[in-house]
């Protein structure tokens, strides 16, 4: 929809969403992906697995103008979770409560923000959950270039963030694409994957990454598989751990729903091989572990405890060390 703003407004709409807590926030006008092709030669090489939902969806991820009809415009914003805390075999992402409620809470206030300013407006919240290729869209928006790990880099910020979409019937003036490639000649997430997931720079094999591995893939792993997560319970952070770009801009989260929790820092990896499903529900059921279910948690931790013991940080450095050469400890 095509209606009078008020001068400033996304300036003003930006500024909202910095204020709100997001870290980075940006505007771009949905079309099709500057990417749409790569992901379509990505299905066509199988390397998405059993991830059967991202062929079901990819007519809609092929324009972002097609999820949600009428829809024109979107916010696309940032939310730090600390990468600068200590590796472990949780990834960082999944040590708290899911962060999908938090962050359509804040998109949610967004959305009532924008109706306050411009009256009657349609507006739809984004976060992994829809068929949409939001990094593509953050990239439009000037939020980052796209790593050779495949992530969304923020020269100011890394790439320890979620992203988060608020779609608006209301055309917008775009940011400036983010243009430039800041990844030059390092190579250090290619080399440093224990799986050698990555068959060309910026193309991934879902099917030999671990963090499909222990969370999207169902059921056992085969000895192969189990020797390529190696000590990981529930995703993988390495690529994300050796990029220069992390190295200097991660910094500690600063929405409290994303502090830490020391279970999932420090996890008694043993435990959740006796765990039922009300204990899990209990302990797991509100964090991102939920996804891969209790069976999954289960079926990774008999799958990684050969190489584990009781959280103590010797024995763990010293049993992270055969996967993880690349890591100095
Ligand atoms: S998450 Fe881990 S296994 Fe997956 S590509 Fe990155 S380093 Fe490789
Ligand atoms: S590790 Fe190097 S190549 Fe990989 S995303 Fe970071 S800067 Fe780019």
């Amino acid at each position: 929809m095509s209606r009078p703003r008020p001068t400033g407004f996304e300036h003003r709409l930006k500024a909202q969403a910095l204020a709100a807590g997001f870290d980075l926030a940006g505007i771009a006008t949905l079309g099709a992906p500057d990417t749409a092709r790569q992901f379509d030669d990505w299905l066509a090489a199988g390397h998405h697995g059993e991830m059967s939902y991202l062929e079901r969806g990819a007519e809609l991820r092929r324009d972002s103008r097609r999820p949600v009809p009428g829809m024109v415009s979107a916010l696309v914003v940032a939310l730090n979770y600390g990468g600068t805390q200590p590796p472990g075999p949780v990834a960082r992402y999944a040590r708290f409560a899911d962060y999908h409620r938090v962050m359509w809470d804040k998109l949610d206030a967004l959305l009532a923000w924008v109706r306050g300013e411009l009256g009657d407006v349609n507006g739809r919240s984004f976060v992994d959950s829809g068929p949409v290729l939001e990094r593509d869209l953050a990239q439009r928006a000037g939020l980052g270039w796209f790593g050779k790990n495949t992530l969304l880099i923020n020269p100011q910020l890394g790439s320890f963030f979620f992203l988060g979409a608020l779609f608006l019937d209301v055309a917008l003036m775009p940011d400036e694409p983010f243009a430039t490639d800041h990844c030059g000649t390092c190579t250090r997430c290619l080399d440093a994957c224990p799986t050698q997931a990555f068959v060309a720079p910026r193309v991934l094999d879902a099917r030999r990454c671990v963090s499909y591995l222990t969370i999207e893939l169902k059921g056992a792993h085969t000895p192969e598989q189990a020797a390529m997560i190696g000590d990981h319970l529930f995703g993988c952070d390495v690529c994300q751990e050796v990029c220069p770009w992390n190295a200097k801009f991660s910094r500690a989260a600063t929405e409290p729903a994303f502090a830490p929790r020391a279970e999932l820092v420090e996890p008694d990896v043993a435990a959740f091989a006796a765990m039922d499903d009300a204990e899990f529900k209990r302990r797991f059921g509100d964090t991102p572990l939920s996804r891969a279910k209790r069976v999954g948690l289960q079926r990774n931790a008999v799958t990684v405890s050969p190489m584990w013991a009781p959280p103590n940080a010797d024995t763990r450095a010293r049993r992270r060390a055969p996967s993880m050469p690349y890591l100095a400890f």
